[in-house]
């Protein structure tokens, strides 16, 4: 089967930025491009462009790319599709929640709004908790398919688990846990990605993670890249440039 590759720059951070990463991907057959528009960070900063990025994740969208993004509130489900359909095609969108949102009554409600709200092509993508618990991912996905969202639109992807002081010889952002991923996978059903810059931090390590992923039978693959990783607002560290990320393709 062929496998579904997200990529595309951590954050949303200009009209240039996401229109040039669009047609990158576009040039390489990469039919989702992810581009976050709120990024809550551990200290106040830079913490995303919001609302005013929807425009141009829209026009991206006419350019037959589709778009995902992070949603962590429900009005950011309407926010984003509303802001979509006025300006680009809101059948090309795939929201995702992330590690940051891990109340249920917010994934019940995100979940519900996507259902009433969204075209049904759109996509719902659960990501795992930070924390290392297999009952507690499980349980993201048991609320939003009991909210009503049809598990035919939903993805899964794993991001690693935060080392919380613990063995890390690899000195990895987040430790995978491919086995419980695969377990994950097995239990509902649903398609498992991987999310290699997560769990690698740095630009370097995302090869070793690649090569340890593909040994399991993922779904697919999200990766970060950015036109000027240099310059990035969020995560520079483990962004691609476009040629590390045709390198990966090769690999992948
Ligand atoms: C992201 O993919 O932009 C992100 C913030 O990831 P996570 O929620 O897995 O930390
Ligand atoms: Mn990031």
């Amino acid at each position: 089967m062929e496998k579904i590759i997200i990529a595309g720059p951590c954050a949303a951070e200009s009209r240039e930025q996401v229109l040039g990463s669009a047609l990158s991907m576009k040039e390489r057959g990469i039919p989702i491009l992810r581009a976050s528009l709120w990024k809550p960070r551990t200290k106040p900063g830079f913490d995303g462009v919001g609302t005013d990025g929807v425009s141009w994740l829209a026009e991206a969208t006419k350019m037959g790319i589709t778009v995902a993004t992070e949603v962590l509130l429900p009005d950011h489900v309407g926010g984003v599709l509303d802001g979509i359909e006025k300006e680009g095609d809101p059948e090309k969108v795939l929201l995702w929640l992330g590690s940051r949102n891990q109340s249920h009554l917010i994934q019940r409600e995100i979940a519900l709004r996507m259902r009433n709200e969204a075209p049904i092509t759109v996509k719902l993508m659960i990501k795992n908790q930070p924390w290392n618990d297999e009952a507690h991912w499980l349980g993201i996905i048991d609320h939003v398919t009991d909210a009503g969202f049809p598990s035919e639109r939903i993805l899964l992807c794993h991001r690693g688990f935060h080392p919380n002081g613990g063995e890390n010889p690899m000195g990895l952002r987040n430790l995978p846990d491919f086995e419980m991923a695969m377990r994950v996978r097995e239990l509902t059903g649903l398609p498992m990605l991987v999310d290699l810059s997560h769990i690698a931090g740095n630009v370097d390590k995302i090869p070793m993670i690649a090569e340890k992923a593909k040994k399991y039978d993922m779904d697919g693959y999200m990766v970060e890249v950015h036109p000027n990783p240099s310059v990035a607002k969020t995560d520079a560290r483990q962004q691609l440039n476009m040629d590390e990320f045709d390198k990966l393709l090769g690999q992948l």
